[in-house]
């Protein structure tokens, strides 16, 4: 599917995710436990479309859905206010913007990858449950966020073709980096969410504060030494530092 079909689809069903996102948003009720339920979610969606349980078309689609209504119940979290229609549909043109590009890139990929055979479609030589996926708690993803410099999850399917990495654990890493659409960017859109809450209230600057430890990126460092800025000009987490979705600095106002 291209860019144009892929946001042609997300327009006309975007009522559907809305109220999808809202019940999502209900269920989990915080960033954490919604991002742990994304993770779990990708490795079933990657799970299903290895043991043919469901056909590319559908994958495809279902991707599409997740993404989007992951986004936006992250945003709603972060709205704290299940109701704000308005300060959600501010938040869907910058999902969009964000995400499909990719999305469709990352696609197009993985259908290169089975059409090629690097992925082989009924392989079950590989249990998941090996590579510790499954249960994955908020916590774990924290530990090496700031460690991979310089990789998104564009590039870091380009490096895995390019070291052959993806043939001997082809499945379980296509699972990490669908989690890389639909979990780890919730961080993100929560933030998305909170800072359209500050800007209503009137708070006039923000500051960016990075995890004190050796472990945080160039960037997050720098944003975090620059201190309070008016409000609007830094870029919420995940945007604007090498870390990209898997930052985890956090935003203050005031
Ligand atoms: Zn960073
Ligand atoms: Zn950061």
């Amino acid at each position: 599917m291209d860019l144009l079909s892929m946001v042609g689809m997300a327009t006309k069903r975007r009522s559907d995710y809305f109220s999808q996102a809202r019940t999502l948003a209900q269920k989990y009720k915080e960033q954490p436990r919604l991002e742990e339920r994304m993770r779990a979610e990708s490795t079933g969606l990657v799970k299903g479309l290895r043991d043919k349980l469901m056909r590319w078309e559908e994958y495809e689609r279902t991707m599409l859905d997740k993404v989007l209504t992951s986004a936006l119940a992250a945003c709603i979290l972060g709205i704290k206010d299940n109701k704000s229609n308005q300060k959600l549909e501010k938040c869907w043109p910058i999902i969009v913007g964000d995400m499909l590009p990719p999305l469709t890139k990352f696609l197009a990929e993985t259908k290169e990858y089975i059409d090629s055979g690097v992925l082989r479609l009924g392989d079950q030589t590989v249990d998941f449950a090996d590579y510790n996926l499954l249960g994955a708690v908020p916590e774990a993803i924290d530990l090496d966020a700031d460690v991979l410099e310089g990789v998104n999850p564009e590039e870091e399917g380009i490096q895995e073709a390019a070291q052959r990495r993806a043939q001997g654990r082809s499945w379980p890493a296509l699972a990490e980096r669908v989690s890389r659409y639909l979990a780890t960017p919730t961080f993100s859109f929560y933030n998305l969410g909170e800072y359209l809450v500050a800007q209503d209230m009137g708070y006039k600057e923000m500051r960016r504060v990075a995890k004190q430890d050796k472990k945080v990126c160039l960037d997050c460092k720098n944003y975090g030494e620059q201190g309070w800025a008016p409000i609007g000009e830094l870029p919420m987490p995940g945007k604007g530092c090498r870390c990209y979705d898997r930052c985890r600095c956090f935003i203050e106002y005031r």
